[in-house]
């Protein structure tokens, strides 16, 4: 018997109306601030129908870190300006040039490859320098922004289109209107050393939107890139609800395969476990544990939450999560599905598998 599309398990929902509801939030807000709003689609492995509902919510640009991704909402139709948010690898740049209309670039060879590709297409290629403020991930120091920027002018086949910045990735250094303002000085000194006039300022990602909240963008800051805030509706600084936005865009469900009473502290001697973790057993009795069927290969267990009460994630192997459904307001069979809200790591675990089908609901 053939299962309908909507109970194929493990699967993420995708809801692209409350996506799009969503980005229409993120857009208003960001244009009280003076900025508009790239969409970043990676998490869902460039999904178009997620690109066709940020869209409808209003974003200007559609933003992925990989050309594959890129590639494929060029095919599907999305026809918007699209930026590459990581530099392209050398052999890269004729598929740069070719699915994107601006790369965010930190390298002078980066540059050099691209314009040659795009001289190549009788194009001409626009690329965003990435400007370190003191996350520590892509882009130049700022002392050596200017000199940069220079080379970078230099170069047949692209044009200097745009500063930016990105913050709270790696070192997780939260944007400030001061770390922001350094983009805005380097403008300045752009416009003043070279004569150009930079159209982007690209200030950063969902970190940015608390400060877009505050009103405490600077004046001049025109572009922010956010993903994870107009996806799961959260301020990703602290993971703190955003108001007025659905958390519930994205959920993941999975089937029970076994449910049984267990003791809630293992029997033998205690090693590592498959991940090389020596883990801690808090003693609670004999409880009602569930086992559904995904595991590590699909998801993030650390970042699954219940839509239920009751119910607790107790862990999880490659193809094994392990619930403890004790206190759950439904008894939970064999065959019966759990549902549950994602971080945006377990999500881009579960978009990531093969295994985990996606259903798309809504327009
Ligand atoms: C992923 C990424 C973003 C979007 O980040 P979110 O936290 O999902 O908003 C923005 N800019 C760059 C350069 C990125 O790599």
């Amino acid at each position: 018997m053939a299962v309908p599309a909507s109970m194929v398990a493990p699967r993420v929902e995708v809801s692209l109306d409350k996506i799009e509801e969503n980005a229409r939030v993120v857009v208003e807000m960001c244009r009280r601030s003076g900025t508009e709003v790239a969409g970043v689609t990676k998490v869902t492995c460039g999904d178009p129908e997620v690109a066709r509902a940020m869209l409808r919510g209003g974003v200007r640009w559609i933003a992925d870190s990989r050309l594959a991704n890129l590639a494929r909402m060029r095919k599907a139709g999305i026809s918007c300006e699209t930026l590459l948010l990581r530099a392209p690898m050398l052999g890269e740049a004729d598929e740069a040039v070719r699915v994107a209309d601006m790369s965010l670039i930190s390298s002078v060879e980066t540059a050099r490859a691209l314009g040659e590709a795009a001289r190549a297409r009788g194009v001409q290629h626009r690329v965003i320098l990435m400007v370190d403020v003191g996350d520590l991930r892509e882009g130049v120091p700022v002392d050596a922004a200017p000199d940069v920027a220079g080379r970078l002018a230099r170069v047949e086949g692209i044009r200097l289109h745009g500063i930016g910045t990105n913050v709270a990735c790696y070192g997780g250094v939260i944007p400030t209107h001061e770390n922001m303002s350094v983009l805005l000085h380097l403008r300045d000194r752009i416009r003043r050393d070279l004569g150009i006039d930079l159209e982007v300022i690209s200030g950063g990602n969902s970190s940015s939107i608390p400060l877009v909240r505050a009103g405490e963008v600077p004046h001049g800051i025109n572009q922010l890139r956010i993903g994870e805030s107009m996806l799961l509706g959260r301020d990703v600084t602290y993971r703190r609800p955003l108001p007025g936005m659905h958390l519930d865009a994205f959920v993941f469900a999975a089937q029970a395969i076994e449910v049984a009473r267990k003791p809630s502290v293992p029997r033998g001697e205690i090693g590592q476990d498959a991940f090389g973790k020596v883990r801690t057993f808090r003693d609670k009795g004999i409880r009602w544990r569930a086992i559904l069927a995904c595991g590590r290969q699909d998801i993030d267990p650390e970042g699954l939450k219940p839509l239920e009460s009751g119910i607790d994630v107790l862990g999880a192997s490659s193809d094994h999560l392990i619930l403890d459904v004790e206190d759950a307001d439904r008894e939970i069979r064999v065959g019966d599905e759990v549902r549950f809200t994602m971080s945006y790591g377990c999500l881009l675990a579960a978009m990531t598998s093969p295994y985990v089908h996606k259903v798309v609901t809504g327009r």
